[in-house]
């Protein structure tokens, strides 16, 4: 099997350094980068498996990188974080990456999410079919959605909480299950990543088409409603 190549962007040279050999002792293709910029353009010129992203670099924020990144490529990010404030992390996962992890971390645990991720993309690409529910309609193929024709402009998370519950459509799906199924695993104590894609869900299909798709039930959960 070939190698992943794998590019990391982090600007401390000495994590960077520990990061990568333990990558390559792992098997994996690693380049390094130090610069945002600089990144940003590697991406741009060659093919990676997926992209290790620091937030806070010279150039260009991690943020910035990644919602450029979205515009050409579904390639897997994972945002690498020194702060830990939940909203950070929030908007890091808004601007499209699919995961993130807050230093310091231990090597085994970001092995553990790149394997999640790898997983994603490889699920993601085998279903193709199309879904709906009372004119919003879900085109797997080529990952949209629209509303009676209209086409809705979703992050890859957004995109991906709604197919959830649209695939399990009139099942009310707790926190915990969609954080399970949608980010891969149990973000302990932080369940409320759920309601902030829920609201940036609701703004955008049912305020912004003023109809009501998606259901709260207090305590429990979430769901899509199809009549
Ligand atoms: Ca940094």
């Amino acid at each position: 099997m070939e190698r992943k190549k794998i590019l990391l962007i982090e600007d401390e040279v000495k994590l960077a350094r520990f990061v990568e050999l333990d990558l390559r002792y792992e098997g994996y293709d690693v380049t390094v980068c130090h610069d945002g910029r600089e990144g940003l353009q590697m991406i741009t010129d060659h093919a990676f498996d997926m992209i290790l992203l620091d937030l806070m670099l010279p150039g260009l924020t991690g943020i910035e990188i990644c919602r450029r990144v979205r515009k050409f490529s579904d390639v897997p990010i994972i945002m690498l974080t020194a702060k830990d404030e939940t909203m950070d992390k929030v908007a890091g996962l808004d601007s499209g990456a699919d995961d993130y992890l807050t230093k310091p971390f231990a090597i085994e645990e970001l092995l553990a999410r790149m394997r999640v991720a790898f997983k994603h993309v490889h699920a993601g690409s085998t279903k193709k079919v199309h879904l709906e529910v009372q004119g919003l309609e879900i085109d797997t193929d080529k990952r949209m959605v629209t509303v009676d024709s209209t086409v809705v402009d979703l992050t890859k998370k957004e995109y991906e909480l709604l197919l959830y519950l649209v695939q399990n459509k009139n099942i009310v799906l707790s926190r915990e299950q969609i954080l399970n199924e949608v980010w891969g695993y149990s973000y302990i104590g932080e369940t409320n990543v759920v309601d902030v894609y829920i609201r940036y869900l609701r703004s955008k299909i049912d305020e912004a088409f003023q109809r009501k798709y998606i259901h709260t039930i207090r305590g429990v959960g979430y769901y899509v409603k199809d009549e």
